[in-house]
């Protein structure tokens, strides 16, 4: 599943708090703070006004996604790319870690004009830290390498609350 629990209207509220914008399309919060705060969204793959939307787990809690744009800024990017590419054993988990994504996302019905694509530029890419993280933070560790790298890599923490 992985899809997380049903937003409640104090989550939504707060979720728009964090992102600074009435929050839309939530249908899950798979990831909380130790204070019960979202700290990643799950979005319908088809917004309301019918726009298709890849990214499945939205990161929201400002202190994370401060951390996945502060190592994109250090060059992690770049460096878990290298990383992927001379370890076969996570380039097959980041495979299936996209398989997984995308299987979790078709529980929310087949989106055509996104079809096979997931997000934080799997399943050979490295793209996108936030994307990466939120993964991690929603299916928990061993299913996204690189969503683990990063969270093993940053001083912000799941288990301390910064919101
Ligand atoms: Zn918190």
């Amino acid at each position: 599943m992985s899809l997380g629990e049903k937003p409640t209207p104090q989550d939504i509220e707060v979720v728009s708090e964090q992102l600074g914008r009435p929050a839309r399309d939530i249908v899950g919060i798979p990831a909380r703070c130790v204070c019960g705060n979202p700290l990643v969204v799950v979005t319908n793959p088809r917004l309301e006004d019918g726009t298709p939307f890849p990214t499945l787990y939205y990161l929201t809690q400002p202190a994370a996604t401060q951390a996945a744009s502060r190592l994109e800024a250090e060059g992690k990017m770049a460096h878990y790319q290298e990383r992927l590419a001379e370890d076969e054993e996570a380039q097959e988990a980041y495979r299936l870690a996209h398989e997984s994504f995308l299987a979790t996302r078709a529980q929310l019905g087949a989106i055509e004009e996104i079809d096979g694509i997931s997000a934080g530029g799997m399943p050979t890419r490295v793209k996108c830290l936030h994307s990466l993280m939120a993964h991690s933070l929603s299916v928990g560790p061993g299913v996204n390498p690189v969503g683990d790298w990063a969270l093993a890599d940053t001083p912000w923490s799941k288990d301390v609350c910064s919101c």
